[in-house]
């Protein structure tokens, strides 16, 4: 009550109203994929406190790292040298496809990273014009906003000179499914809504609050075909779909073989440590080398301490292998509810990134945010966290720390159809 009393006097409206549950909930306790309120009842956090959470709640090896790290020094500006980021920039790289010099910024969140990432790409194309997605989500700041299609998340005074295209969404997209009506509205937006040259694309490889919408095949090469024909770069987000999340390989957009000019990452790349970074390819992460953008914490010890140790966690823990397997199988159980359930029009995703869709008819696939809200509340009665999301708050979405086990996809399905069967009894 005093945590809540707090909080509804002293926050504004823009952070204190951004609460999902209809009754407060104040976790005290977090360990690899559970929670624990503060009465201590158990959860399953299949929110990865919105998909920061990448190896686990508190993982000891990341914990133990950022604590080592934080006892010696906990800050170093990064106009001096410090070993940490330096090894864990050299880290990063050699995670990116091979072939290419690669060059790393870190800040502290996504949505600075994509403000360097729109800065490089003007600067080194010498174009302003940017393209995005409409159903796109890429971060709070003035400039992140301006790339960000979902109208909630855009205020007043955003900077200009953004074209969005369609969103390629195989269940509800404006073309139907396929790829190449998507291809070929970027090609009209380039000749109709820009200056026919533009600085580049941004795109995340599987939507994440656009309700996991992943990009078709051929979807993102072909992307990155178009707009470098027309002087741009093609700029992966992936904010949400990074670290092994989906499954099949480190990065997202690896899975349509496609070699981004720009990587922008952030929240699974700390565990819960405020850390994000820029990955460019040489030449353009070089190109700012005359201007200084300086990210007072960029490069900060203490959050790259932890971030090398979530490298270390995907590696010897094989998180990614194991976000295929559990998330394969959570797939497939997902399926099976919607035989069973009226209300799911949709299951789809990859790996441990996925979601089902809510819809009042199959046939007209008119979303339905009543029975999503209402399942979403039943599940956190169940104890267990799941994610609103999409353009018309029709989706669930799952993205849970990359540990989940097939023990706890038992629990997830089981709740989630008593959900179903209760909300629509
Ligand atoms: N890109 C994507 C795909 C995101 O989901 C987010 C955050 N939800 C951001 C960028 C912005 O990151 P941050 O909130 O750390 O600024």
């Amino acid at each position: 009550e005093e945590t809540a009393r707090r909080r509804n006097t002293y926050y504004a409206a823009s952070q204190r109203k951004f609460v999902p549950f209809k009754d407060p909930l104040v976790f005290r306790k977090g360990s690899m994929q559970y929670l624990w309120d503060a009465e201590g009842k158990k959860y399953t956090d299949l929110l990865g406190m919105n998909v920061c959470i990448s190896v686990g709640h508190s993982h000891p090896t990341v914990v133990n790292a950022a604590m080592a790290q934080a006892q010696e020094l906990t800050h170093c500006t990064t106009m001096f040298y410090h070993p940490v980021p330096a090894h864990f920039a050299e880290e990063l790289a050699a995670t990116m496809p091979q072939g290419e010099e690669w060059v790393v910024h870190f800040t502290n969140s996504g949505s600075e990273a994509i403000d360097l990432a729109m800065v490089m790409a003007r600067t080194y194309t010498g174009n302003l014009d940017l393209l995005a997605l409409r159903t796109a989500y890429h971060g709070p700041t003035s400039a992140a906003q301006s790339l960000t299609g979902i109208a909630g998340f855009r205020h007043p005074g955003m900077p200009g000179n953004v074209a969005f295209v369609a969103e390629p969404n195989q269940y509800r997209g404006i073309f139907g499914p396929g790829t190449e009506p998507y291809l070929d509205e970027i090609e009209r937006t380039i000749a109709s809504a820009t200056t026919g040259r533009v600085a580049g694309i941004f795109v995340e490889s599987v939507q994440g609050y656009g309700g996991i919408v992943e990009m078709p095949r051929g979807y993102m090469s072909g992307a990155a075909e178009r707009v470098r024909a027309a002087g741009g770069l093609y700029i992966a987000d992936e904010v949400q779909s990074g670290f092994g999340r989906t499954g099949d390989n480190m990065w997202g957009f690896e899975a349509d073989g496609v070699v981004p000019d720009i990587v922008v990452m952030a929240k699974g790349i700390g565990n819960g440590f405020p850390l994000g970074a820029v990955v460019a390819k040489k030449a353009i992460g070089d190109v700012m080398a005359e201007k200084f953008m300086f990210h007072t914490y960029g490069a900060n010890p203490t959050s790259c301490a932890a971030g090398r140790a979530v490298l270390q966690v995907i590696r010897e823990e094989k998180t990614q292998e194991n976000a295929r397997q559990v998330g394969g199988a959570l797939l497939a159980r997902l399926k099976d509810l919607q035989q069973k359930h009226a209300s799911i029009g949709d299951v789809r995703g990859r790996g441990l990134m996925l979601a089902i869709e809510m819809v009042k008819d199959r046939r007209t696939r008119e979303p339905d945010a009543g029975v999503t809200a209402a399942v979403f509340e039943n599940c956190r009665a169940q104890g267990l966290i799941l994610s609103k999301s999409g353009p018309h708050r029709s989706v669930l979405r799952m993205v849970p720390p990359m540990c989940l086990s097939m023990a706890d996809v038992e629990v997830v399905a089981e709740g989630i159809d008593r959900a179903f069967t209760e909300v629509t009894a």
